[in-house]
């Protein structure tokens, strides 16, 4: 008979790196430094995020989002906890170039045409030439952009510009893609055209995202888990785990279930503008009245 490890899918379960999460975030905390003391941005985060998935963070403006991602991406340390990436400390995986970075600026050179920038990441890995081009050509089709290798960055629109920035993320097949508010600056239009671009991207390259987004419908629309975060301090609120089919499509964002994964999104949301709010008018009346 034969064992049960041989075959591939028992052989895959049975390696330690196939149960290992992409992102482990246990304990964190982060306080800024400040004059007036220090800005606790952060409290208590605890997140596992497996493999294939596409987890967007949403909150409040200042919440703690994009400290967030930051500290996954080792860019900056959390004041307390831990971040394993790949089982990683995060500062291991930042040298091993685990990660894709795309920000809500494309950070593009404007000497270097745009398949050299794609292949920017490529040559400081020192993949050969050939190779290089190959994967540049192939990310740049991707996101359409098949024919815009040999022009320069402000030859194109501000969307343009970040479908490059896109495909400079993927081409070397990072494990985990960090993205802050990528399509924040584009319009409405734009950014559901892209939404679904990324969406194509992700599905054929299989990579991990953590996602920053304002937008409620666009984390419905890409995720498969939305985080709702509490204002600041940020903790983690709520999961939304987004049962929608894997496919994703323009009929999605129709569908009945949609508008009540955006309506749960929402309401997570909405408590904290409520109490905020209350909090607001009893500091006013603290302040005004002396009482409390
Ligand atoms: P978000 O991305 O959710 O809008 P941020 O992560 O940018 O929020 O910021 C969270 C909080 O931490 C905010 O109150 C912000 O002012 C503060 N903060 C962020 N970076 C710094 C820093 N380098 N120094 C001091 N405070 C900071
Ligand atoms: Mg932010």
């Amino acid at each position: 008979m034969i064992p049960d490890s041989a075959t591939p899918a028992a052989a895959a379960a049975a390696t330690p790196a196939a149960a290992t999460p992409v992102v482990e975030i246990r304990g964190v905390d982060k306080t800024f430094a400040t004059a007036s003391g220090g800005v606790v941005a952060l409290q208590g985060i605890d997140l596992t995020i497996r493999a294939g998935e596409f987890v967007s963070l949403i909150g409040p403006s200042g919440c703690g989002k994009s400290t967030l991602l930051r500290i996954i991406g080792d860019l900056t340390g959390p004041s307390a906890g831990d971040v394993l990436v790949n089982g990683k400390p995060s500062h291991r995986a930042r040298l091993d170039r685990d990660y894709g970075m795309v920000f809500q600026a494309p950070v593009l050179m404007d000497w270097r045409t745009v398949a050299r920038n794609v292949e920017l990441p490529l040559e400081v890995m020192r993949y050969p030439k050939a190779d290089r081009q190959a994967r540049s050509k192939r990310l740049l089709d991707l996101v359409e952009l098949g024919e815009f290798g040999n022009r320069y960055p402000w030859q194109l629109s501000g969307g343009m510009q970040q479908r490059v920035a896109i495909a400079r993320a993927f081409a070397f097949d990072p494990a985990l893609i960090l993205m802050d508010e990528p399509f924040g600056a584009l319009d409405e239009m734009t950014r559901e055209r892209m939404n679904l671009e990324l969406m194509r991207i992700w599905r054929e390259t299989e990579t991990t995202i953590v996602f920053v987004t304002h937008s409620i419908p666009e984390a419905v629309f890409l995720s498969t888990r939305v985080v709702v975060m509490s204002p600041r301090p940020g903790r983690v609120n709520r999961v939304v785990e987004v049962d929608l089919p894997p496919l994703r499509t323009f009929e999605t964002r129709e569908e009945r279930r949609y508008f009540e994964l955006v309506t749960e999104v929402r309401e997570a949301l909405r408590g904290f503008e409520e109490a905020a709010a209350v909090d607001e008018v009893v500091d006013a009346r603290i302040r005004v009245e002396g009482i409390g």
